[in-house]
């Protein structure tokens, strides 16, 4: 039997579920074009669609709102946030915006011209369209292991740095003017990167001159995952393996959505004062002035205390512990899942689970509408839903390597029961699966399709 850990919280404020009639969730999606993203929460019975500000916060984060100090300039709450972050992350510049994809137009629209590569292990999507949106190509040099669905290699975030090589080779340095590293790699299954990976790809970059950032929306749960599985840290504090992680690193973009347990907020910080000031610019224009940048003091306030409670390593256990705790009771079921279990969300690996639905009819999305159907729960498709483009140059449809189903755990708020009914509802559609169908699109716009796409089921 899988291990599940105890929480080590209490619950002092409820918000009620329900859930419909099986013929209401029919109706629902067919409404909703079979977008999960066009059906209404209320209409949800758990919702895994994202661990993105969808944490509860704490007693502390809520006193703290209730303290945020809205001055236009200069207020306190900012110099809290400003401390908090110096103190994890260490560069001397530090800029607020509404979330993390604000931050990635800043960075992207400063530092990128058209034709320029981005290497990264996987982006995220948000980071793809930002790269994109500016004229940049967006590169993925993950290591093979994070390819391959089945692979335990214990760090499967990993850049591999034969492709960097490759890639310098191919397009020179003069057109990759930033490389990144996603910690821990989201679109990848949720998986870790080594502190001795993330050292070795500095190095690398640092020898050729280009800046490296870190994505690091889930720094904390990967700075847990090296305690856990890196030879050396398992005596070091996750606080101090943070550190080290961004001391090898010339800055960082991050949504305070997920590590930073809060609803909204994010933050670009780096060494390079010109860089900087040349975003401050930037960011008046489009988010606000240099102290709240998109955040209202409160919404400060509770990212400076937030950021600090994601460090605390019982909150870290019990999280990690709550996703492999899901991911292992699929497991137990015959359920494919990409293995070992991420930080973040447990990922269904749909190409296995229905391997005669053909990629373009989207197998993945086949199976979260099911999920839905079976047991109101929300997922998200990572598979050719949200990846597939056009190669410009063939005019042929590229699809992603992988096709997955991400059932994303938001922070402190489920309880085992709901992840028991979670497994006993994939179980079903897995006992079913032959029922499935596949989609068709029949609406899409250009960039991050995913969101606002409609689709129906082929006949
Ligand atoms: C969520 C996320 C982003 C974008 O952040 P938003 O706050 O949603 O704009 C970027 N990168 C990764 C890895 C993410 O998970």
């Amino acid at each position: 039997m899988a291990h599940y850990p105890i929480e080590p919280f209490k619950i002092k404020m409820v918000e009620p579920i329900k859930m419909l009639s099986r013929e209401q969730r029919i109706q629902k999606i067919k409404q909703a074009k079979y977008n999960l993203f066009n059906i209404i929460a209320e209409d949800i019975f758990i919702d895994l669609l994202t661990d993105s500000g969808t944490s509860a916060m704490s007693d502390s984060q809520w006193a703290g709102i209730m303290r945020g100090d809205e001055s236009y300039a200069g207020s306190r709450s900012y110099l809290h946030f400003e401390r908090s972050i110096k103190n994890i992350f260490g560069y001397k510049n530090v800029i607020p915006t509404h979330q993390g994809r604000a931050a990635e137009a800043l960075l992207f629209s400063t530092i990128l011209k058209p034709g320029d590569y981005v290497p990264s292990n996987i982006h995220f999507d948000t980071t793809e369209g930002n790269i994109r949106n500016n004229g940049g190509i967006p590169v993925n040099c993950v290591i093979d292991e994070g390819l391959d669905p089945a692979s335990t290699f214990p760090f499967k975030g990993n850049v591999d740095i034969d492709k960097l090589q490759k890639l310098v080779d191919e397009v020179g340095l003069d057109n990759i003017p930033i490389a990144m590293i996603t910690i821990t790699n989201n679109s990848g299954g949720g998986q870790p990167v080594s502190l001795e990976n993330i050292k070795q790809v500095y190095k690398f970059w640092k020898n050729h001159n280009v800046p490296l950032f870190i994505d690091a929306c889930r720094y904390a749960e990967n700075a847990y995952f090296i305690k856990l599985r890196e030879k050396g840290y398992e005596n070091t504090s996750v606080k101090d393996i943070a550190k080290e992680i961004f001391a090898h690193a010339d800055g960082a973009t991050m949504s305070a959505k997920k590590d930073a347990l809060v609803n909204i907020g994010g933050f670009i910080t780096m060494r390079d004062s010109e860089l900087a000031k040349r975003m401050i610019s930037r960011l008046i224009i489009t988010e606000g002035f240099r102290t709240y940048g998109g955040m209202s003091g409160r919404d400060l306030e509770a990212v400076a205390i937030g950021l600090q409670e994601g460090l605390n390593e019982d909150y870290l256990k019990y999280r990690i512990e709550q996703t492999a705790y899901l991911g292992e009771s699929l497991l137990e079921q015959g359920i494919p899942i990409v293995q070992p279990p991420g930080g973040h969300a447990i990922y269904l690996d749909a190409r296995s689970i229905l391997p005669n639905i053909s990629q373009e009819f989207f197998p993945g999305q086949a199976l979260s509408i099911s999920l839905y159907i079976e047991g109101g729960i929300r997922s998200a498709e990572i598979g050719g839903l949200m990846f597939a483009y056009i190669d410009e140059k063939t005019g042929k449809t590229i699809y992603p390597e992988l096709e997955l189903v991400r059932l994303a755990i938001p922070r402190r708020v489920y309880t085992r029961s709901h992840l028991d009914f979670v497994v006993q509802t994939v179980k079903k559609v897995m006992d079913n699966r032959h029922m499935l169908k596949g989609l068709r699109i029949t609406y899409q716009p250009k960039l991050l399709r995913h969101f606002t796409v409609e689709l129906e089921e082929i006949s």
